[in-house]
């Protein structure tokens, strides 16, 4: 490339769909990255919940240039080891029997959306088509997705929306009970949603959804693409719960950086998704597979999910000192990795203030909605880093309550 690319490219050359920070990083190590002018930042972002291990982790960086220098794809006219070893490794460690791969979170719910109806029209007929999801949830961006999706703006100004859907409010059974019937295929539902606000579900919540779902034959769907492979300090949400879904989707952290995702579901129902039913060209991609497996190996030890919930520990601790100090909190809450402080009254709607403030001094950080300062962290970012970044955020705090 002749010139250096910069952020006004963006604006020259790209859609408008984001509007990006000004720093563009080019290089990153563990959990601090580089920009183009070699300043250096602690990332609490992880690329929104993706950079399971960091940036460069030498253990997935083995597993892609082996594989890179091996096979990168041959499209499902062939299968290939690393899916193959992939989907089983996911069987082995799950309640799943079966296993659909594809290239992202949006996909895998897609699929999951798809195979229910499937699976209802087949095993009971045509009326059996309604889904149950909840408002302020988030499913990804494909239409069937953000229509399931409980975020009305993200479906608006597109035409009409597929029908049979309906939204509960989350944590709220009663409203679920006036919901659901005979006619319900499925209920989708985020363990603990992410993009709604870092809200965990109860156990009282997800137990009762799958009694209701048992009641009336209905799947349980738990779309943990953000809470999923290891970010909660379990392999997957559901495990902590001890509450086991029908079909489980998988993204973000599982291919620490790769585009990749996964469906999981059981043999009772995997038969609905027959040859010729489904299908992406980029599924079980032999470079995507090979690395979600390392990642996957990597993150389902005693070691790092125990190491979760250590830092999970140290993020609020230093959270909530950081607020005993200025006072911006409400609430700190999430599990895991996936954190969340919502902002209190005086400071409504400012959590997107915080971050060009954080990351003038050094620090990434993400928003979950107008008023949740969210952190998503590597599962290994060194306690180091979680100290001298907290050093960071409370100086972008206090510049904050300063009105600077
Ligand atoms: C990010 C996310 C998605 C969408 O994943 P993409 O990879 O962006 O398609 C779906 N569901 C949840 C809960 C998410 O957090």
């Amino acid at each position: 490339m002749s010139q250096t690319p910069t952020r006004a490219d963006f604006d020259q050359y790209m859609v408008p769909n984001y509007a990006p920070q000004a720093a563009i990083p080019v290089r990153g190590e563990g959990s601090r990255l580089w920009d183009q002018q070699g300043r250096e930042y602690i990332d609490f972002a992880g690329g929104i919940a993706v950079n399971s291990l960091g940036h460069c982790h030498p253990v997935l960086v083995e597993a892609l240039t082996e594989q890179a220098g091996k096979l990168w794809h041959l499209s499902n006219v062939y299968t290939n080891e690393p899916a193959l070893a992939l989907a089983r490794s996911l069987v082995e460690r799950t309640f799943a029997d079966k296993v659909y791969l594809c290239s992202s979170g949006g996909e895998a719910n897609e699929a999951a959306l798809k195979l229910a109806r499937r699976w209802a029209h087949d095993t009971a007929g045509e009326h059996k088509h309604r889904i149950v999801s909840f408002s302020q949830s988030f499913h990804g961006r494909t239409f069937f997705t953000v229509s399931v999706g409980g975020q009305p703006k993200y479906s608006q100004g597109f035409g009409p929306v597929p029908g049979g859907i309906v939204h509960g409010e989350f944590n709220d059974l009663d409203s679920v009970r006036n919901l659901i019937d005979d006619d319900t295929c499925a209920v989708m539902v985020e363990p603990m949603q992410g993009e709604g606000g870092i809200v965990p579900a109860t156990p009282e919540f997800l137990q009762g959804l799958r009694d209701l779902c048992d009641a009336h034959d209905a799947l349980l769907i738990f779309d943990e693409v953000q809470t999923g492979a290891g970010r909660t300090g379990s392999l997957f949400a559901y495990m902590e719960y001890g509450v086991t879904p029908d079909i489980l989707t998988s993204a973000k952290s599982l291919g620490g950086g790769f585009p990749v995702g996964a469906m999981l579901t059981t043999d009772r129902i995997a038969p609905s998704m027959a040859i010729g039913t489904h299908g992406s060209t980029y599924g079980g991609n032999a470079l995507a597979s090979a690395v979600a497996l390392a990642a996957i190996e990597y993150i389902d030890t005693p070691e790092v999910l125990e190491g979760v919930k250590r830092r999970h520990d140290l993020f609020r601790e230093h959270l909530e000192a950081i607020n005993r100090q200025h006072g911006v909190f409400q609430e700190i809450r999430g599990m895991g990795l996936l954190i969340g402080a919502q902002m209190a009254p005086e400071y409504e709607g400012r959590a997107k203030d915080i971050l060009p403030l954080a990351l003038e001094e050094g620090l990434m950080a993400l928003i979950a909605g107008p008023n949740v300062l969210r952190m998503a962290p590597s599962l290994v970012i060194p306690e180091a880093d979680i100290r001298e970044g907290m050093e960071r955020l409370e100086r972008a705090v206090a510049r904050l309550v300063a009105g600077q």
